[in-house]
């Protein structure tokens, strides 16, 4: 079956997914959606034989349809190698009656490298497919993990640039320095004043100047996004939840039809988005679980069916759910409107204009597979603990947002199905704020008079001790890591910066 892809607002269709992979977002302001949804063509049982990557191929092939076999196995072979720690790629914890799936074992430590570790090759073959002469920009705008991830993945790749902006104070210390101590010569990371929201509101606008894309065209460069909207990050996060679900059947006692629940930490809506993407092409999931932190817009969204965005933006030790507008949930809303994209864009200008929209009766109906729970930061504390009391499992901030959320629908609900909780980052990556959580009385002060990097290393030192776990790679060779980007403006001069850098590399 050849797949097209269609944008949430109608503007543009019969696209390819190389074509979708390049534009990244359509140019109506919509996401790209697929014109009709494959269906996983193996059974669990079958999938419990493969590997990872063989599963990769299985999933792909049902979405990127002009890719030849040869392309999506090299892209695939590329990019879930070596670079991840384990060799199954992800891993799968039980806890009695749960399973956390780390998908964490990446270069970046969190799970945003499971899709932007593929995306760079998925791009460089849509790239020789269609032609293209240019080279590409790669704009994105990180909460924190995409940055280093997105650095990561394209590091050096021929003929792709990639400009990071993150919020210069909504990042963790570990995360920035990740991002500002990677080297690669077409890497470019910026600190910007302002939130997350800011920033992706910037880069949007930033997509939307048609003038600024011509600039850039004459300039040499087309202008592309590695944000959670790219279908060439979307689809690649369907393939572990394939996994996982086939692994619970030969780990566990999962039979074939028995139906799971997921749990996921949700911030932009794209790790849940491909969960329910993974239940619409056959996969026996029964509930989504969306876990929010103290941000809860999206937990009254599916309280009520209004989403609002006008409240005050905070800031809390799960930095990478800190987000007021969560983009990929206009796929979502796509569905339940009957992909009207009349109706889409009409929601999605009412977000624009007034900050907040409300879906009808029938289409609330339709969020009848989801749950929303928020967990405030005092109890997300608390909840680190009791779980490292109880079992010796260390969970990093994010991924005990979506431990408490499961905790609460099971209070409420009393369901006997297993479920999956997604653990979407390693919890060296947040040391202060899990040590903080572990270990609420400690006296020692070591770390008062310690700033920056030299602190974070003595958090990290101190995790390492309770988890009596080798450190990972990935934060071993930080310590010593130089500081290579120094770049920081204003929100409003986001398209300067971009300017500037363009200027200095021909220079
Ligand atoms: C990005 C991120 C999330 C949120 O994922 P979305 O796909 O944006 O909902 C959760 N946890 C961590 C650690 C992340 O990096």
């Amino acid at each position: 079956m050849d797949i097209k892809y269609k944008s949430t607002r109608g503007g543009q269709a019969g696209l390819s997914s190389a074509q979708a992979v390049l534009q990244g977002l359509a140019s109506d302001g919509g996401l790209f959606v697929p014109e009709v949804f494959p269906s996983l063509n193996h059974s669990l049982k079958e999938f419990s034989n493969m590997s990872y990557q063989k599963i990769a191929y299985e999933v792909l092939k049902l979405f990127f349809t002009d890719y030849s076999e040869k392309e999506l196995k090299s892209c695939i072979q590329k990019a879930y190698s070596q670079k991840f720690s384990l060799e199954s790629i992800v891993g799968l914890k039980q806890i009695e009656h749960t399973y956390y799936l780390e998908l964490f074992h990446g270069p970046s430590l969190a799970f945003k490298d499971m899709a932007l570790s593929i995306l760079p090759y998925l791009m460089q073959v849509a790239r020789k497919k269609q032609k293209v002469k240019k080279d590409m920009l790669i704009l994105t705008a990180t909460s924190g993990d995409t940055g280093k991830a997105a650095m990561e993945g394209f590091c050096n790749l021929e003929n792709i640039q990639v400009i990071v902006f993150y919020p210069q104070n909504g990042v963790s210390p570990f995360q920035e320095h990740q991002m500002i101590t990677q080297d690669g010569v077409n890497n470019h990371a910026v600190s910007v004043k302002g939130n997350f929201d800011d920033l992706q509101t910037g880069v949007k606008k930033i997509f939307n100047d048609l003038q600024f894309a011509e600039e850039l065209k004459e300039q040499g460069y087309l202008l592309t996004s590695a944000n959670s909207m790219n279908i060439g990050r979307l689809f690649p996060q369907i393939i572990y939840y394939v996994y996982a679900l086939s692994r619970m059947i030969t780990k566990t006692n999962l039979n074939e039809e028995e139906q799971v629940n997921l749990v996921v930490p949700t911030g932009n809506f794209g790790n849940i988005l491909a969960a329910y993407y993974a239940k619409k092409i056959g996969l026996p999931i029964k509930y989504l679980i969306c876990a929010s932190n103290e941000n809860h817009v999206l937990y009254d969204f599916f309280q009520s069916g209004v989403y609002d965005k006008n409240r005050k933006f905070l800031c809390t030790t799960s930095p990478s759910m800190d987000i007021l507008v969560s983009s990929n949930l206009e796929r979502l809303l796509y569905e339940i409107v009957d992909e009207d994209p009349k109706e889409t864009k009409r929601l999605m200008d009412s977000l624009n204009n007034f900050g907040r929209y409300q879906v009808s009766a029938e289409a609330y109906e339709k969020l009848k597979d989801f749950f929303g729970f928020y967990t405030k930061e005092s109890d997300n504390f608390m909840h680190m603990k009791k779980i490292y009391d109880r079992h010796h499992y260390i969970l990093d901030p994010h991924t005990s947002i979506a431990s408490c959320a499961y905790e609460q629908y099971q209070k409420r609900y009393t369901d006997l199905s297993k479920a999956l909780i997604v653990s979407t980052a390693s919890p060296y990556k947040f040391s202060e704020t899990v040590i903080k959580a572990l270990k609420p009385d400690r006296q020692d002060d070591l770390t008062k008079s310690q700033t920056g990097t030299e602190k974070d290393f003595a958090f990290i030192e101190q995790l390492q001790k309770i988890s009596a776990s080798s450190l990972p790679w990935g934060v071993e060779k930080l310590r010593y890591a130089p500081v290579l980007h120094h770049r920081s403006c204003e929100a409003a001069q986001m398209q300067q910066e971009i300017k500037n850098i363009l200027k200095k590399k021909e220079d």
